[in-house]
């Protein structure tokens, strides 16, 4: 049968990622999480002391971009691929409350954006594809045959990203959580490069009250439709 691919598009802890690997499975295609690759940069740039709360040297992260290798490898228990900078694995560092609050101001950055937009681009090369971010349907994969994007309320999506990070034994609080969520919506969508729109052809999906496996099979409903229309 012939691949497509899926862009899946939207506000920050809408549930993009759950779905997106629930579709990839059910499909036998590849996942890819291009907020991950945005999450690594910015581990980077947090690690060599680029930013920091009061200072953030945008001139020296550019000028040593050439030095972040990003790569995915598949993580044989959970049976998704985990991010890796430069060799090391990374998938739980990444994460954080504090890699959250500044990967937003990452992610500004046109440099930045051209280099991880083109390896987003060779990954989904061949098809197969189910790929969730900020940029994916208006960006990344333009001509995707699938464009979902995803809405929630600022406070359902931080109820869930609050017990997710409670769950992993981050000791945070609930407004702080919603505050890093409303933050990135702001930064991500009124950035110069890039910023997060719905594409004219995308499907919107607000979720706020769906259940996981409702959204699930919404979304798949609409893939099936667009396979068969091939
Ligand atoms: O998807 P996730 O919340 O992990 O993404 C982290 C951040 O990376 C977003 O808030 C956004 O600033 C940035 N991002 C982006 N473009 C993408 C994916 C993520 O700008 N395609």
């Amino acid at each position: 049968m012939q691949k497509i691919t899926i862009a899946i598009d939207g506000y920050s802890s809408t549930g993009k990622s759950t779905v997106a690997k629930q579709l990839a499975k059910y499909l036998g295609y590849v996942y890819v999480d291009s907020g991950a690759m945005y999450r690594a940069i910015t581990l980077f740039a947090m690690e060599q002391g680029f930013i920091s709360d009061d200072h953030f040297d945008v001139k020296g992260l550019i000028s040593n971009l050439e030095l972040v290798q990003i790569s995915f490898k598949l993580n044989k228990e959970t049976h998704v691929a985990d991010v890796y900078l430069n060799g090391i694995n990374v998938e739980k560092r990444i994460r954080t409350l504090e890699v959250s609050n500044f990967v937003s101001q990452v992610a500004a950055i046109s440099e930045v954006r051209s280099m991880l937009v083109k390896q987003q681009q060779q990954m989904g090369e061949e098809r197969g594809v189910v790929m969730d971010g900020r940029d994916i349907g208006t960006v990344v994969f333009p001509k995707a045959e699938l464009k979902i994007f995803m809405i929630a309320s600022a406070e359902k999506r931080a109820q869930r990203r609050y017990k997710e990070l409670i769950e992993r034994g981050d000791n945070v609080d609930y407004s702080e959580v919603l505050h890093n969520i409303q933050e990135r919506d702001y930064i991500d969508t009124h950035r110069k490069d890039s910023p997060l729109i719905k594409a004219d052809d995308a499907i919107e999906i607000d979720n706020s009250n769906l259940t996981l496996d409702e959204q699930f099979q919404n979304i798949l409903q609409l893939t099936t439709q667009v396979l068969e229309g091939l």
